[in-house]
């Protein structure tokens, strides 16, 4: 993706209030990010841990979404989840359910969106194996690293959909 300013990061917020959007922390040196290794930048606010955001180029603007991290997935050491944008495989907490307030009307009435992430949000990283799962948890596929990119960009224009339809 096309590097992000902190105007560019603040102005994309589509389902929290201008308050939120003023206070939210970006993430630390974000203007170092593996841009072109990057579909969205996603990150945990360092001053708020159950808070989340992704900001991602979709039909060509920029949305940014707020995300509530409600539960790590995992139950347990042993249990594995997986990640429903990139699908990676993750143990002990690698996976956690986040949830999105939808805009407009339907957000307003309290509808949101949840969906399981990697937790770090580094699902580009993990797409292209710039990244590994910790553990053992990572499965092998026989799929390319072009082809998890499109299946990862596929699932996140899908989510921001859900988000913003
Ligand atoms: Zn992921």
């Amino acid at each position: 993706m096309e590097p992000l300013t902190e105007r560019d990061i603040r102005t994309s917020f589509v389902n929290c209030s201008k308050g939120e959007t003023k206070r939210l922390n970006l993430p630390k040196d974000f203007t170092d990010s593996p841009w072109n290794d990057l579909d969205f930048l996603g990150w945990r606010d360092p001053g708020a841990p159950e808070r989340a955001y992704l900001v991602a180029g979709h039909d060509g603007g920029l949305v940014g979404i707020a995300l509530r991290v409600t539960s790590a997935a995992s139950r347990g050491f042993t249990s594995r989840s997986m990640c429903s944008l990139c699908l990676t495989t993750h143990t002990s907490g690698g996976v956690a359910l986040m949830t999105a307030r939808r805009t407009g009307e339907a957000g307003r009435q309290g509808n949101s969106v949840g969906q399981y992430l990697c937790t770090d949000l580094a699902c580009s990283l993990y797409a292209r194996g710039k990244k590994q799962a910790a553990g053992d948890g990572a499965i092998e596929e026989s799929l390319t690293p072009e082809e998890k990119i499109a299946r990862t960009r596929t699932n996140l224009t899908a989510f921001v959909d859900k988000v913003i339809g």
